[in-house]
């Protein structure tokens, strides 16, 4: 009978040092240049404005991203549910295609809309929002009884496998207005419905991109950031603790709003349609996390504040019971806007100031009069004059002054100046002084 020498004997007695051995690389990044990419649509308590807010995306814009011509990016095979041509079983087989591994190339999940509790539904037989029919199993046997599929059943089979989810608008991101107090649906956020520990099929937790409605090009800014990543053609974009893009999302609206120069001047707008700042009238600006200003809605235009409107901290988790009422002071802002007022009063003065003498040129200064047929600004006074005088000579305190010094005009020009009397033949120039230092204020 033949005897076995133990492995270790054979080779020498020399026993495996398992913590030698090289590490087994996890294979998830970088996928490597895509020529496609699948990005399947789910929606589940929407109104559908996360959808109309990307097709009005410029930067890049859905139409490039579809037609695969958006430089480094793959093609884009949409499946929205609004926008596709196909429809019925049709349309749904690709998202069966991909719980089931059968898709060539990867995909992503994009979920629109807050996620129901569809056991809630299910206690009557019905269901809050789904998409494509299927036999609840067991059923089948019993004839051909088959139920709506949950849009969160989609969400729980397809995630686990996408290169990457993401949610899109507030509803997606952190619940919403569907998931507001008192709602009957048990509405939660992507992130409640999959959970802390889930990750995509490469490793990254739920990405969020807030707003109601979202502004389009910070979804699609973020599909590209993403997808340059998962290319290997990129570093991983930086996303905040709650997994928001933090180029979009670090800043405050109030931070970038165009109305903040009037907040800090302390003059506040009590009507809609007032240019000053929106606070009294309901503006939670300076504590929400937004970019709409700086962005504009569609195409860098408009926006809350832009088109005149408050904000009532849409892109926000708390949104929207921890702002309302919507429309009202909020408590804060009640001391903050004291306090700028305060502020204000003396600041903005001092810039009134400032602003009339820089609205006139020095020869203006210089011949005390403003040549306009518009209207009769007012000549400076003896005020204005000397004030002006000690802010400039403090404003170019350790500087140059402009122009030449006293003494090097006849080297450059031979003579004095141009403009002074002496340079010209009749009396139309009514200058006289040739040294400037010597007139009060300068220019
Ligand atoms: S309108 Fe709102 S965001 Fe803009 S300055 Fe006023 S408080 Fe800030
Ligand atoms: S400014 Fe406020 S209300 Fe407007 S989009 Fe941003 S968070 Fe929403």
């Amino acid at each position: 009978m033949a005897t076995t020498e133990p492995a270790e004997k054979i080779r020498g007695g020399q026993p495996s040092i398992p913590e030698t051995e090289p590490q087994q690389k996890r294979e998830r990044l970088p996928l490597g240049p895509l020529q496609n990419i699948h990005v399947f649509w789910l929606a589940g308590m929407s109104c559908d404005g996360c959808s109309i807010a990307v097709t009005g995306a410029t930067n890049p814009g859905i139409e490039g991203l579809l037609l695969g011509i958006v430089p480094a990016m793959p093609k884009m095979l949409l499946h929205h549910p609004v926008l596709s041509v196909e429809a019925g079983a049709e349309f749904v087989q690709p998202f069966r295609d991909a719980v089931e591994g059968r898709l060539e190339d990867p995909y992503v999940v994009v979920f629109e809309g807050s996620v129901a509790d569809e056991r809630i539904a299910q206690r009557t037989g019905g269901y809050f929002s789904a998409m494509g029919m299927e036999a609840v199993s067991g059923e089948a046997d019993h004839g051909e009884v088959k139920h709506p599929v949950p849009t969160a059943t989609w969400l729980h089979r397809m995630a686990p496998g996408a290169a990457a989810t993401i949610a899109i608008g507030t509803c997606a991101t952190w619940g919403g207005v569907p998931s507001a107090e008192g709602n009957p649906t048990g509405s939660m956020s992507v992130m409640d419905a999959l959970g802390k520990d889930y990750r995509s099929a490469f490793g990254l937790p739920v990405i969020n991109v807030p707003g109601c409605a979202p502004i389009g090009d910070n979804f699609t800014d973020t599909v590209f950031a993403v997808l340059l990543f998962l290319q290997g053609l990129g570093p991983l974009p930086a996303f905040d603790e709650l997994g928001r893009p933090a180029w979009l999302f670090s800043n405050t609206v109030h931070q970038g709003c165009t109305r903040a120069g009037f907040y800090e001047e302390g003059t506040f707008a009590e009507n809609y349609g007032d240019p000053e700042c929106l606070v009294e009238i309901g503006c939670w600006g300076p504590v929400v996390n937004c970019n709409i200003v700086q962005r504009g809605a569609i195409n860098h235009m408009g926006g809350c504040m832009q088109a005149g409107g408050v904000c009532i901290g849409c892109t926000m988790p708390g949104f929207p019971d921890k702002f309302a009422p919507f429309y009202k002071t909020p408590p804060g802002a009640i001391v903050s806007t004291g306090l700028s007022r305060g502020v204000g009063s003396v600041v903005r003065r001092l810039r009134r100031m400032s602003n009339r003498e820089a609205n006139r040129e020095t020869r203006w200064d210089a011949l005390n009069e403003v040549p306009t047929g518009w209207g009769h600004p007012g000549s400076r006074t003896m005020m204005d004059r000397t004030i002006h005088y000690f802010y400039e000579r403090w404003q170019q305190m350790g500087s140059r002054r402009p122009g030449r010094r006293p003494g090097e005009e006849e080297r450059f020009w031979g003579v004095d100046r141009p403009g002074v009397q002496g340079d010209y033949l009749d009396d139309s120039v009514t200058r006289d002084v040739t040294d400037r230092n010597k007139h009060a204020g300068g220019h």
